[in-house]
């Protein structure tokens, strides 16, 4: 699912560096993943040269669910720039269902009425160089 209308209009590509790039190039098609060790068999994000627990590089790329729980939010009344982003909005960590919290936004539900334990399951937000930033809304 893409988000039908982004509150964020400008909102600044993010890199890539050499441990990110087949992370962000399954995005291109709304896959979401995550770093497993083989070693520990740890989940991590964001995507690292070594396991961030047992410091193996044996590590490999898995497909997530795309579904978490709410852990924190926050609504940001204010911006500091309209033209990259367009107030209210919600700022979240999710815990993946994998392990790995995402610092993201929750969309499709006003701000204010998000909860803490919230199911949530991701949506895709077009980037304007073909790659898809994933987001997340509420199980319904
Ligand atoms: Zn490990």
């Amino acid at each position: 699912m893409t988000v039908p209308t982004s509150p964020f209009p400008g909102r600044p590509i993010p890199p890539t560096t050499p441990e990110t790039i087949e992370w962000w190039d399954a995005t291109r098609s709304c896959r979401l993943l995550v770093q497993h060790c083989r070693e520990c068999d740890l989940h991590q994000l964001y995507p690292r040269s070594l396991c961030r627990s047992c410091g193996s590089l044996e590590l490999e790329f898995r497909d997530a669910a795309g579904t978490g729980i709410v852990y924190s939010h926050t609504t940001v009344e204010k911006s500091p720039d309209t033209t990259l982003f367009t107030p209210p909005y919600a700022v979240a960590l999710v815990d993946l269902a994998e392990g790995p919290r995402l610092l993201t936004n929750v969309v499709g539900i006003e701000p204010t009425l998000i909860r803490c334990g919230d199911a949530v399951t991701v949506v895709w937000e077009p980037l304007p160089d073909g790659r898809q930033l994933p987001l997340f809304t509420p199980v319904s």
